[in-house]
This record gives C-alpha cells, sequence and structure tokens, in this order.
C-alpha cells in the first residue's frame, strides 16, 4: 500500500448529500413562492420535473454546451413553463433564491464528521469540486466542515473541471504534492475516479448506491467510515 500524504475529497454526493439538500431547498421554493396557487399542483410534482430538466441541462453544461449563469435561470425557467406558466421574471428569482438557499443546507452523509475528525491530524486534506466558488465555500462553512481543509481547489479557480487533467494538475500543484502520495475519494466515476487514474493518481469510489460501473477503482467503498480500513 502507498505512503499517502494528500487526500482530495470532491464534496457534492460524496460528503454534502446533494439530493437532500435540494430537496429542502426546493420545498422552501414551492412554498416561499406559492408555486400550488400559480398552477403547479404538487411539491411532488414540481421537484420531479426539475429534476429531469436540471439533469439534463447539467448534461449540457458537462460538455460545456451551456454557461452556468444559463443553467441557473433555464432549469426553472424550463420547470415553470412545463406548467404552462411563462413568468421571465419568476424564473430569474427563484434560480437567485435557489444559490442563495441552497448552500445554507447541511445534511451530510453519514460519518463525514467522525471520519474527517480522524483523517485530519493524519493527512493534508483537500477539496476539490466542480461547483461554483460562491456557493462551495458557504456550504463547508455552514456544514461546519471547513475547518478540515487545508486547501479548497474549485473548478472556477482552476480554469478546468473534473475529469480534465488540468483541475488535477493544478490541485498537486497549489498543494505541493506527488501524484504517488495523493488519493482522490470521490462518488463520480468519470469525473472522479476515471479523472484521476488518467493521470496517475489512486482513487477511492464512493459508492453509496452500491451501482455496478464497469471502472476498476484502486479502492471502493459503501461508507465513509471504511476509508479507516485504507487510512
Ligand atoms: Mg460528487
Amino acid at each position: 500500500m502507498k505512503q499517502y500524504r494528500h487526500l482530495f475529497f470532491d464534496l457534492d454526493r460524496t460528503l454534502w448529500d446533494f439530493e437532500a439538500n435540494a430537496e429542502e431547498t426546493l420545498k422552501d421554493i414551492y412554498l416561499n413562492h406559492d408555486l400550488q396557487q400559480k398552477g403547479i399542483p404538487s411539491f411532488e410534482e414540481f421537484k420531479n420535473s426539475y429534476r429531469l430538466i436540471n439533469k439534463n441541462l447539467w448534461e449540457q453544461y458537462k460538455q460545456d454546451k451551456i454557461s452556468k449563469e444559463r443553467l441557473s435561470v433555464e432549469r426553472f425557467r424550463q420547470t415553470l413553463e412545463y406548467f404552462t406558466i411563462k413568468d421571465e421574471t419568476l424564473a430569474k428569482k427563484i434560480a437567485d433564491d435557489y444559490i442563495t438557499i441552497s448552500p445554507t443546507k447541511t445534511r451530510l452523509f453519514p460519518n463525514v464528521h467522525e471520519t474527517l475528525h480522524y483523517l485530519a491530524p493524519k493527512y493534508q486534506i483537500h477539496i476539490l469540486t466542480n461547483g461554483f466558488n460562491e456557493v462551495q465555500f458557504v456550504k463547508l462553512e455552514r456544514a461546519g466542515l471547513r475547518k478540515y481543509f487545508d486547501a479548497i481547489i474549485t473548478s472556477e479557480n482552476a480554469g478546468s473541471k473534473k475529469p480534465d487533467p488540468g483541475i488535477f494538475e493544478h490541485a498537486l500543484a497549489q498543494t505541493h504534492a506527488s501524484r504517488e502520495e495523493s488519493l482522490v475519494i470521490g462518488d463520480d466515476p468519470e469525473s472522479d475516479i476515471e479523472g484521476a487514474a488518467n493521470i496517475g493518481i489512486d482513487q477511492v469510489f464512493v459508492n453509496y448506491q452500491q451501482l455496478s460501473n464497469g471502472i476498476e477503482p484502486t479502492y471502493e467503498i459503501t461508507d465513509l467510515k471504511e476509508l479507516r480500513k485504507i487510512l
């Protein structure tokens, strides 16, 4: 086993429970904007259409077909339109609310604090995330996670996003880490695992949903507490 010194954690869906926090945020929005009165019959319907539309737009964002600014409004514009609400101003207001509210939510996966508390004195631990600066820093602060991390590397600062080699090179340079002593820990088979593997960094695949993905990570876990067996 290699002697790791630097651990690079993905944030969304690895530490921060993105789905649970998104759901809480959408609920706030549904209620705050009286969306039932405006013609969206139930929260479930609102949530389900949003999820589908958002997923499509994220695919386009990943392929650089749409900007983050456009994505942030477009997902709500299309959701409202699906319920025949044509209101550009409301879509923009909701998009702003989403960006403001969602990073204040604090739901984490099991054993996040315990694991980071255990690792922090032994390793240099960092965040390596494709998220946007203005939201990722708020999430870390609000969820009480900031204290564990040495460097916070975002795609926005790195100028490229996972799985591009550029962001991994940037992360190594910023933390003065070598590939051999680094380990990437994340939930995304492509962005985290293949991305790191492609430039020769070992990886831990955090497979909460226990899906088979046809990838061969260095390690695979289904609960963060299993990191203690590796590290
Ligand atoms: Mg992730």
